[in-house]
């Protein structure tokens, strides 16, 4: 009889372990995905609109569980507060709204929430300092890029057959809101895979949200394109696979 050599055998033990690992690691995640899937269900309806109220718009942040979105932010479908039209359009003004979560304690300046607020403060800063500048690059574009001017078709009617993006242009269009996550993809996709100048893109979205707000707009555009960060922003199919599952390409193409 020929004796396996110690190498193969180790090898073949060492693949069923790791096979083993991956095996567990796939159902671990697919354990933790169901999981977040129910949690997540029990949040905002996708369909909640805007109504127009300021009652609407204080109720929304009375029902903010600071803890929660600390967690479970980035998931499309998680607990966002959804006031930024309200604030855009002068319901609610940021200190209030930064008031009212204080005051119900479990909130401070370290809080996701507040530097999430922080954020759209720090715009309107660099705004009024740059003024229409923020319009153009504030740093030099990434070498080499020839950006077009327009937005191509197949992303305005939503047909690009990537699954996230064409459901993204068409929330838009429905909602007027899109989540975080969501514009950052879109715009990413545009700007880099489509190479398309984040000032186009950036108008275009503009135009068709309820809470747009020019620094928090453009200068997140700017930022994807890294004009207003030293490195792009790009995603990849398990960003989306993970934070909205519902939009992801899996088995879509191999
Ligand atoms: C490409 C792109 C375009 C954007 N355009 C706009 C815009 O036109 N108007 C606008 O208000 N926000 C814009 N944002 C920021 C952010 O996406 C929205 O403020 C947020 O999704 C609004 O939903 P919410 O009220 O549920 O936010 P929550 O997560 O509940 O946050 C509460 C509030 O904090 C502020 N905030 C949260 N995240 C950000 C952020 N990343 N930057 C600035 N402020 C933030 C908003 O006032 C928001 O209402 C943009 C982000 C990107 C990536």
């Amino acid at each position: 009889m020929r004796m396996p050599d110690t190498d193969s055998l180790r090898g073949k033990r060492y693949l069923r372990l790791h096979q083993r690992g991956r095996k567990s690691a796939a159902n671990a995640e697919a354990r933790v995905l169901h999981d977040l899937e129910v949690e997540l269900d029990g949040f905002v309806p996708l369909d909640a609109g805007f109504p127009p109220s300021r009652d609407e718009a204080l109720r929304r942040i009375a029902g903010l569980d600071t803890r929660s979105y600390r967690r479970l932010r980035d998931y499309v479908r998680g607990p966002v507060a959804r006031v930024s039209p309200y604030i855009t359009h002068g319901f609610v003004s940021v200190p209030e709204v930064f008031g009212a979560v204080v005051a119900r304690g479990g909130s401070g300046p370290t809080d996701r929430f507040v530097q999430e607020l922080a954020w759209r403060e720090f715009f309107r800063h660099v705004w009024r300092h740059l003024g229409d500048g923020i319009l153009s690059d504030i740093r030099d574009p990434l070498p080499g890029v020839d950006y077009g001017n327009s937005v191509p078709s197949d992303i305005l009617t939503a047909t690009t057959g990537v699954p996230v993006i064409d459901a993204s242009v068409r929330e838009l269009y429905d909602t007027g809101y899109l989540h975080n996550h969501q514009r950052m993809w879109l715009a990413s996709y545009i700007v880099h895979l489509r190479k398309v100048h984040w000032r186009v893109g950036a108008d275009w979205m503009y135009s068709h949200l309820l809470d747009g707000d020019l620094p928090s707009n453009h200068l997140s555009w700017q930022w994807i394109a890294s004009t207003f960060s030293r490195r792009p922003y790009l995603f990849n199919a398990e960003n989306v696979q993970r934070f909205a599952t519902h939009l992801s390409s899996r088995g879509t193409c191999d």
